[in-house]
């Protein structure tokens, strides 16, 4: 069962509203177990409507059109509807009758135009109005149908749920299947580099027979996603083709390229550090230079961080880097500085892990060194103070960004490897 949305409306193709309806469904759809391979965006033009619909129904086995179901004259999906079925609009008495009371029991006026919503394709059932005055239309084209909902989001929502759904259920005869994904988020390596060393899984499943997909997000600062799609008949096996398909991509991930995943879903990677530390019952204090508080901002992210975040230092001007943390006097942005520096707000703030980070941010080369130079400075209770230099890619916003979460993946990496 192939299902098409088609949005109708000029303000779509104008960019003055956002298309949040097509969004809305193709989610709801894909929970559904319901694959949903194409979407359109049409204005209130007779001629592109009726279009639109045939190129939907020529790939597709359902449609289902949002908008222009309203009384004014540029809403004309009701006789787009009929062209393609080839029948005449039929004036509904029971809706006169329904739109009638509505306008009487608000005590309005009602125009001759609200008449027009009382009209339906003949052969075409009604999706009955709960919460506008537009009811919504079942419309069978030989074995295809057309669902046509008001436009308004909540009462589109309202009428999909209670009508479009179940309806699709019964005529897909499929039974309900569901779709679940999963994904593995990385950190320090290339999505080119991910995708082929993950390149036989993904070949495997995305013939579309063993029912799993495997897709690659880049995701900017926050690293590559690699995102497992399980479509099964019921939660439980979905659950199961993923957990099973997590062992695989995860063993090549970890033998190609060490410990990069670093958390899963929606978890990011200051959760995994809160999870680490806890865990640990340890307390962690950063001073930081380019990133200006950006690290302590990402950790206070975390509901209860006070639990386990002592603070943080700005410790922008090399003199206070010398004076409040210890730095000996010499360039700022070496491993000696990054490593003074974790040592030093470990000391003053008086936690169990410091974490620290100096670079050029650029775009100017500071000491000589090139903008996206950093050294991330790491000192642990009972460890041996360490360091790690990085040549960061890209701008000033970039690069600050950049060395926020290496920063947290090193000390990440510190505590797995313990
Ligand atoms: P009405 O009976 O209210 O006229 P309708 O079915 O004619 O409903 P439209 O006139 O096309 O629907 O749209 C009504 C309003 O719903 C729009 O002004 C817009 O705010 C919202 N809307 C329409 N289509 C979408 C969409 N695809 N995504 C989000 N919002 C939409
Ligand atoms: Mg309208």
């Amino acid at each position: 069962m192939r299902v098409e949305i088609v949005a109708v409306g000029t303000e779509l193709l104008l960019g003055q509203i956002a298309d949040t309806n097509s969004a809305w469904l193709g989610e709801h759809l894909a929970e559904a177990g319901i694959d949903s391979h194409f979407h359109q965006a049409v204005g209130d033009n007779h001629a592109r409507i009726v279009l639109a619909f045939r190129t939907a129904l020529a790939r597709s086995d359902a449609v289902i059109v949002c908008g222009g179901l309203g009384p004014t004259q540029d809403d004309i999906t009701r006789a787009a509807i009929a062209e393609v079925m080839n029948v005449e609009l039929v004036r509904d008495d029971a809706i006169v009758e329904r739109i009638a009371e509505m306008f009487g029991a608000r005590g309005r006026e009602m125009s001759d135009n609200n008449l027009l919503q009382a009209d339906v394709p003949r052969g075409a059932a009604i999706i009955e109005q709960m919460r506008g005055t537009a009811p919504g239309l079942i419309c069978p084209i030989g074995n295809k149908v057309i669902y046509a909902v008001p436009g308004v989001p909540y009462e589109m929502t309202e009428m999909f749920e209670r009508a479009v759904l179940p309806d699709l259920h019964a005529r897909s005869g499929e039974g309900a299947a569901v779709i679940r994904s999963r994904v593995l988020r990385t950190w320090g390596t290339s999505e080119s580099g991910l995708a082929e060393a993950v390149g036989p899984r993904f070949d495997h499943h995305n013939q579309g027979t063993t029912g799993l997909t495997v897709a690659f997000l880049a995701s900017g600062i926050e690293g590559i996603k690699v995102r497992l799609t399980a479509k099964a008949p019921n939660e439980e096996s979905a659950l199961a083709l993923l957990d099973d398909e997590e062992v695989h991509v995860r063993s090549i991930i970890n033998k190609t390229f060490g410990d990069i995943i670093f958390a899963l879903d929606e978890h990011t990677m200051e959760d995994t550090i809160a999870a680490m530390l806890i865990e640990r019952g340890l307390t962690l204090s950063v001073a930081e230079s380019l990133t200006g508080g950006l690290i302590a901002s990402r950790l206070v992210n975390v509901v209860g961080a006070s639990t386990w975040f002592r603070g943080g230092i700005v410790s922008y001007a090399s003199d206070v880097k010398y004076s409040l943390l210890g730095v000996p006097e010499g360039p700022v942005v070496s491993a000696v500085a990054a490593e003074a520096m974790a040592e030093g707000v470990r000391d003053s703030l008086k936690s169990d892990v410091g974490l620290s980070v100096t670079g050029v941010a650029g775009p100017e080369p500071q000491d000589e060194q090139a903008p996206g130079t950093v050294f991330i400075g790491l000192s642990i209770a009972g460890r041996a103070t360490s360091s790690v230099h990085l040549r960061l890619p890209g701008d000033r916003p970039r690069v600050r960004q950049y060395s926020a979460i290496s920063a947290l993946d090193v000390m990440r990496r510190a505590l797995s490897a313990e």
